[in-house]
């Protein structure tokens, strides 16, 4: 599976000249930076660089983004070099090892991430001509991969967007729509996810293909090629504190010296730039840090320019930033990293061997225990990662509680995870693992917490001594369905309801028309205890459905659920199965709200979340005709965070939504879509009360950034209480610890406080979080629902789908649309 990709290798044996190549002008038929050039287009001056330069270009499919289009890399060196290339590449491996002698530098550079900064691509085709045509002798001693756009999706949406906006001529006027994208911009990937937040995540099917060539060559240098607002000149290494701790002393160094080599060329020209600002390396999942955490140096370099600024636009200072401009720096830092990667290739190789050398970190060991879909989840994303992990073995191992955040001890067996420390991957276990990440400096660009045991809600452990494990990894926690027990005498099929993937499951079984009911309080079956959530798929339900047994048992194999089946309704403890406390669960109706005011990004992890993940089936109403649709065909309806509801949830527009729910709707709002509910005096949800003068006044010059921050939260993790009594908590423990975004602070509901954080538990258990927004945030709501009339009001303060990969949190946005009634 893990090579699963295919190569295709596009290859010719058309002899040519160098000199004969033609330049991207050429070929294209306009200068470059008069045009932007769409992604077929740019693929066929590959192909036609690698059909023209066999020898020293070779083009590899590595996969296909959402809207079908090639994702493709091109490796460019001497024809020596091409012809030994997967020698070249072993060799390098040897080095994770200790055990290699490789001379050849590689150099791995990558285009628009960020679609609509949309000079990237074209760069390269400028610097990938440059380098066939003028650099043989660096290529001598090193490799380039190229990949010309890791979000063609994006990019071509702007493209595409651009083109028909432009004005012709096209105008400087910063005010003409040409710069000003539309609410879907050209930035996210097709499910508006950011691309450059998803490398040790990948929720994405772009990140997901690419990860399987990326560990096959783990390069020395990574570039992540950006653009930045048009009033920003040029952004290059090195980069900001906060440096994550495991950042060693070589990586530091040899930023450096590339932003010294780059500054040179940028000098020359009397181009501006700044360095050691704004872009930090700590947060693991950008195309910086964690080509870093794999041993590379792993850089940004941010060009002014993105979505406003089209082929050309009036500055700030009033000076016209051109296309042409942008394409000139991307490449001069392009053929500056090649340049200085082949100076010091020895260095390179020398310190990306020491860079694999055992490190000793504090833990040695992660131990995990919990649900076996939870584990399942996270030995897949360590599948994908190429992290080695192992089961242990009966005994006691003391550590770091994450749960308790003390020491304490827990019992292992052979359903306990085990991920060791000194490993190849062991940099990134420790980033991606530990408790809490040090910070240098709590000023950062992103969230400060991202600790896997709580992102999956598992119980961890981080021990200071090696725990024993076997390494096996091929167990198979599912127990084959007995098909004979699930005969037709059977009364009733039970199926206990503890993880996100039973969720899938029950979606997967309400698409296929199966009823499901579900028992809101805990019941004992054939000395069988079951909890609240329970699904009660019961035959008489079902009699009119043709293959009903067959159906469930093909299902229960598929999502490899246990399924308990029963002879009768008559429970030994609890409530039988025709009681009111076992409700038959409806196959929901769900609208999404999108469009202005909603975040693209919310939008799309909602999005996301139904069709990649739970896989069921949403109706996506756009705010710009919301009021024609008629609510009443919907049972849910979720308003993602965005920027200010005012508008939209104007009076009569909450007037009518009030109705709706009243009626007996369900509404779902998320973030900062609560703001406007809290302001309604019908309803429950209140902003919590705070005292003026426990606020300090917010500063005014960037010197008090420092004292701004106390009110901040970037990105907390944080133990909220959890009653899992009620529906919105089914199949969690009584606490959760929650990704906290900010200070959107909410008093406690008088009813239907499901999640919240009390007076004591403040201090988040892993990141940074300000003194003051500390103290805003004691006593609030996290998760809660509000009954009103016969419907209900779902409030979500927490982002519990935050880009997809916070695993813990899918069950809760499941039962808010399945158990929550
Ligand atoms: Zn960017």
């Amino acid at each position: 599976m893990r090579f699963f990709i295919s190569l295709l290798f596009i290859c010719t044996c058309l002899s040519s000249h160098a000199q004969n190549l033609k330049a991207p002008s050429d070929f294209l038929g306009y200068e470059l930076g008069t045009r932007f050039t769409p992604h077929h287009r740019v693929l066929d001056y590959y192909s036609y660089l690698s059909e023209n330069a066999p020898s020293r270009v070779r083009l590899e499919n590595y996969g296909e983004t959402n809207e079908g289009r090639p994702l493709i890399l091109a490796y460019i060196s001497t024809a020596k070099n091409m012809k030994n290339r997967e020698k070249i590449r072993l060799e390098h491996l040897k080095n994770t090892e200790g055990k290699g002698e490789p001379s050849i530098a590689i150099v791995w550079m990558s285009y628009n991430v960020h679609g609509n900064e949309s000079v990237s691509t074209e760069a390269s085709m400028k610097t990938v001509y440059e380098l066939l045509t003028h650099k043989e002798e660096s290529l001598e001693n090193t490799l380039v991969i190229v990949d010309p756009c890791v979000n063609p999706d994006g990019r071509d949406r702007y493209v595409n967007w651009y083109n028909q906006y432009k004005n012709s001529p096209y105008t400087i006027d910063p005010n003409s729509a040409e710069h000003h994208e539309p609410w879907l911009n050209g930035r996210p990937n097709h499910y508006m996810f950011d691309l450059n937040r998803d490398w040790a995540w990948l929720t994405q099917v772009e990140s997901r293909q690419r990860i399987k060539v990326y560990n096959k060559w783990l390069p020395h240098v990574h570039v992540d090629f950006h653009e930045q607002g048009v009033d920003s000149p040029y952004y290059f290494a090195p980069a900001a504190e906060p440096f994550h701790e495991v950042i060693t002393d070589f990586q530091r160094e040899f930023q450096t010296t590339v932003g010294k080599n780059h500054a040179k060329y940028f000098d020359a020209n009397g181009w501006f730039y700044f360095t050691k600002e704004v872009f930090d390396l700590l947060y693991p999942s950008y195309g910086d840090t964690f080509p870093t955490y794999n041993g590379s140096i792993g850089m940004t370099y941010e060009q002014g320019g993105s979505g406003s600024a089209g082929l050309g636009v009036r500055t700030g200072t009033g000076d016209t930033l051109t296309l042409k401009d942008r394409i000139l720096h991307h490449h001069t830092t392009g053929l500056s990293t090649l340049e200085i990667a082949s100076q010091n290739a020895v260095r390179l190789n020398q310190e990306f061997k020491k860079f694999y050398q055992p490190k000793d970190f504090k833990y040695k060991s992660y131990v995990l225990n919990g649900n076996p879909d939870k584990l399942k989840a996270l030995t897949e994303l360590l599948t994908k990662h190429e992290i080695e992990y192992e089961w242990a073995t009966d005994k006691t191992v003391k550590g770091f509680n994450y749960v308790s955040g003390k020491n304490g001890s827990v019992k292992t067996d052979n359903n306990t995870l085990v991920v060791n420390s000194d490993q190849k991957k062991g940099t990134l276990v420790k980033v991606l693992f530990e408790p809490n990440t040090k910070l240098s400096d709590s000023l950062t660009y992103d969230i400060t917490a991202w600790s896997l045991p709580y992102a999956y809600g598992l119980n961890a452990i981080a021990s200071e001594t090696k725990v024993a494990a076997k390494t096996t990894t091929d167990r198979n926690n599912f127990e084959a369905l007995n098909l004979e027990e699930l005969s037709s005498k059977s009364y009733a099929f039970l199926i206990k309801w503890n993880s996100f993937s039973d969720a899938r499951f029950l979606a997967d079984l309400l698409n296929s028309n199966i009823k499901v009911r579900y028992a809101q309080n805990p019941f004992v079956m054939d000395g069988v205890s079951y909890d609240r959530g329970t699904l009660i798929i019961t035959k008489s339900d079902n009699k009119n459905l043709p293959d009903f047994l067959d159906s469930l048992r093909s299902k229960a194999l598929k999502h490899q659920k246990v399924v308990y089946p029963t002879s009768t309704g008559f429970v030994d403890g609890g409530k039988d199965f025709g009681s009111h406390s076992v409700q038959p669960l409806k196959k929901a109706k769900v609208a999404l709200l999108s469009g202005k005011p909603t975040s693209t990004l919310n939008f799309g992890e909602i999005w996301y979340f139904f069709e990649q993940q739970l896989q069921y089936p949403v109706s996506v109403l756009n705010s710009d005709y919301f009021n024609t649709v008629d609510l009443s065909e919907y049972d849910v309806l979720i308003l993602p965070s965005g920027k200010p509801y005012a508008q939209f949830l104007n009076q009569a527009r909450m007037k009518s939504l009030k109705q709706w729910v009243r009626d007996g709707g369900k509404l779902i709002a998320m973030g900062s879509a609560l703001k406007d509910f809290a302001k309604d005096k019908t309803l429950q949800l209140k902003a919590k009360n705070i005292k003026k003068d426990s606020i300090a006044p917010i500063p005014i010059y960037d010197h008090d950034q420092r004292e701004q921050i106390k009110n901040e939260i970037t990105g907390a993790i944080f133990k909220t209480k959890i009653n899992n009594t009620h529906p919105l908590a089914y199949g969690y423990d009584d606490i959760y610890f929650s990704l906290k975004l900010g200070v959107d602070a909410y008093a406690y509901l008088d009813k239907g406080t499901v999640a919240y954080l009390d007076g004591n538990g403040i201090q988040p258990v892993a990141g940074f979080a300000g003194s003051d927004a500390q103290q805003k945030i004691a006593e609030t709501l996290v998760f809660g629902v509000e009954k009103y009339g016969s419907g209900q009001l779902v409030y979500m303060v927490d982002n519990p789908l935050f880009r997809g990969f916070w695993e813990n949190g899918k069950l809760l946005f499941a039962n808010a649309l399945f158990m929550v009634d």
